[in-house]
């Protein structure tokens, strides 16, 4: 397996956040272990794309992609896909579940950052996608000024993160980590969470304008997602490049 040169040199990366994914890694496929929510929200995640964009054809890029859910959805939608991570464990397990897909053709991994990847090739991707991503970088303005160097003219960014308020610290920290035990504790730190008007001026100050917010709200009665107004936890952004 290759490896690129130093990835870990980057600036924009917390390896502690790193650690929490490397470990777990090995269960990424398993759709019962603590990947579970990311298994379950990805049907409407993948709904809510290919209705705003054409995925047949497109070049897409998945930030981000730990073990490759989204990617390889975005790739069984018909596109050509690269996923990018710097923890190199997911990237492993997401390059061996490829063969068992059958999307090796389709589906390109790298260990590399957004930031060395729009110096390498700009202007490159007609759709790019960074989900639950965002709120583990140490400068997520960073990020999105990467993803605007690295998406084409008139291209579309998707993105989703979590929202910094009482009930979003209720639910993602208190609720799904001590409560319901959803996820490991210490999955989500607090002081990384980004309110959608924090997300939208790092948009426009990367020339990119925002087309759409939608909330993606849990049900722990019925354990159902489902998108709607309500954007105070979990959100899903759609911006667009300028022509
Ligand atoms: N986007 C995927 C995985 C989300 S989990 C999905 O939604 O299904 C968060 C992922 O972000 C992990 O794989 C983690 O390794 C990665 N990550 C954290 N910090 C990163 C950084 N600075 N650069 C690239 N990937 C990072």
């Amino acid at each position: 397996m290759s490896r690129e040169t130093d990835p870990l040199l980057e600036a924009n990366v917390d390896q502690a956040e790193l650690d929490k994914f490397q470990s777990l890694a090995k269960r990424w496929w398993d759709p019962n272990s603590e990947f579970k929510p990311l298994h379950d929200i990805n049907p409407l995640r993948i709904r809510y794309i290919s209705e705003r964009c054409q995925l047949p054809e497109a070049s897409v890029l998945d930030v981000g992609c730990g073990g490759g859910i989204l990617t390889e959805a975005l790739a069984t939608a018909g596109a050509q896909v690269t996923g990018i991570d710097l923890a190199d464990k997911p990237l492993s397990v997401a390059r061996l579940h490829l063969h068992e897909s059958g999307l090796t053709e389709q589906i390109d991994y790298r260990q590399i950052s957004a930031e060395s990847l729009a110096t390498e090739c700009p202007a490159s991707y007609d759709v790019i996608t960074c989900l639950e991503m965002l709120e583990h970088v140490p400068d997520p303005a960073s990020t999105i000024q990467a993803l605007s160097k690295l998406i084409k003219p008139g291209g579309q960014i998707f993105l989703s993160t979590i929202n910094r308020n009482p009930k979003s610290w209720l639910l993602m920290v208190v609720g799904a980590e001590y409560v319901l035990n959803m996820l490991p504790r210490g999955t989500h730190d607090y002081a990384k969470f980004i309110k959608p008007s924090e997300l939208s001026g790092m948009l426009r100050s990367a020339s990119l304008s925002v087309s759409d917010i939608t909330g993606m709200t849990y049900n722990p009665v019925s354990r159902r997602y489902r998108l709607g107004q309500d954007i105070d936890v979990n959100y899903v952004v759609h911006a667009q490049a300028p022509q």
